[in-house]
């Protein structure tokens, strides 16, 4: 479960890092209001579970509390990156001097947490790995032992954060390590860490609890959120879908979970981007195939690529099935259909001569393009 950056801000303070001050608000009357009481210069970020808001136009400066009320009635209700905007965190505009980063996150491969902590953080930290490979350091700790002082030096050298930060950054990472064991943590970020006059401040916070591990952690759990996303995952999974919301406009339909993996980076790689991931499973039934296109609907797509493998199940049943469930309902976006395996021809015919206004695929390619195009 990942959390909204208000909610992992205050676990954070909570464990004595600096954040910087303010509140969650659901309407712009709100925000006038708290930015008011904030001295009116105001960041208003939108609260959403994407990376990278900043860049999608979800976080935004404010000089007074009127525009930060014009502002947050364009950002509020609507969409960063696909998902729906329900709450703005209204935070003081922070003096930033200089960004840094700092972060764990489980290291599967030596089973242990991977600490890494960066003299250069913001928006771009990914770039930065590769500009100034140099000035980001990390290392594995070991979680039967954790988190030593020396650890902690050793990658404040290697990371080359200025000798007069030390004390501070070793308190932040430190206390940051403690937040990623108590609530059993995947990943737990600060970026950018803000060097400012008044000390290192959190100026975003980023953090994903282990669901396995959540029934330890009933005060975490209670912080699952109502969003259009979740529902419709919720929802899916009751009618027994494996479907998980991505937020772009193609609609995925799959059978098999790596089918619908590969069928997500093929569209990825013709130019779009993938709304779901969706898979309906080996031998799925008519009713499968139709609450899969009814919840498929419900998301953000704008064209839905059904790409089916055809083994033990048969094209020409899936095929049957698949027009079937369209003729009942009404769908207004593009559909294409790849049918690949066992009687792919008698599929296709069907589909073909069903009087549905439906774009036959061959390849999984040809069909991945058709639907980005589509989309557009
Ligand atoms: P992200 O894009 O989702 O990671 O959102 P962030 O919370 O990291 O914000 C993006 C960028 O906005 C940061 O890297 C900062 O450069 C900038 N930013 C965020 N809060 C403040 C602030 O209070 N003051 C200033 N000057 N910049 C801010
Ligand atoms: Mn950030």
């Amino acid at each position: 479960m990942r959390l909204q950056e208000y909610q992992a801000k205050m676990l954070f303070e909570k464990h004595g890092i600096k954040i910087p001050r303010g509140r969650v608000a659901r309407s712009p009357e709100e925000v006038e209001k708290i930015a008011r009481e904030l001295g009116g210069k105001v960041v208003i970020k939108a609260q959403v579970l994407v990376g990278g808001r900043g860049k999608a136009g979800g976080i935004k400066k404010a000089e007074s509390p009127e525009e930060a009320r014009n502002i947050s009635s364009n950002l509020i209700g609507g969409k960063i990156k696909g998902h729906r905007v329900e709450k703005v965190l209204v935070e003081e505009l922070l003096n930033i001097e200089s960004e840094m980063y700092v972060g764990f996150t489980v290291d599967r491969v030596s089973k242990g947490i991977a600490a890494i902590l960066s003299s250069v953080g913001g928006v771009d930290v990914e770039e930065i790995a590769r500009s100034y490979p140099e000035r980001i350091a990390t290392q594995v700790i070991d979680p039967r032992w954790g988190l030593y002082d020396y650890n902690i030096r050793n990658l404040l050298t290697r990371s080359k954060i200025p000798r007069e930060l030390w004390n501070e950054v070793s308190y932040i990472t430190s206390k940051l390590y403690e937040i990623m064991v108590t609530y059993e943590a995947e990943l737990v970020e600060i970026n950018p860490l803000a060097v400012t006059k008044k000390g290192l401040i959190a100026a975003d916070a980023r953090m994903s609890v282990d669901d396995n591990a959540l029934f330890r952690h009933q005060d975490l759990a209670k912080l699952s959120e109502f969003t259009e996303e979740n529902e419709l995952e919720r929802e899916a999974s009751k009618l027994g879908l494996n479907y998980v919301h991505i937020g772009g406009d193609v609609g995925i339909m799959a059978n098999g979970a790596g089918m619908a993996m590969a069928t997500m980076d093929l569209i990825k790689l013709m130019g779009g981007s993938p709304a779901n991931f969706l898979d309906i499973g080996g031998g799925a039934s008519k009713e499968e195939v139709k609450r899969a296109f009814e919840v498929l609907l419900k998301s953000n797509a704008k064209s839905i690529f059904v790409n089916i493998f055809g083994g033990i199940t048969r094209c020409d049943d899936v095929a049957a099935g698949i027009v079937e469930v369209l003729k009942a309902l009404d769908v207004k976006i593009p559909i294409v259909v790849r049918l690949a395996g066992t009687n792919e021809e008698e599929g296709r015919k069907i589909l073909k001569e069903s009087g549905l206004k439906l774009f036959i695929a061959k390849e999984m390619e040809e069909g991945a393009k058709l639907a980005v195009d589509l989309a557009r």
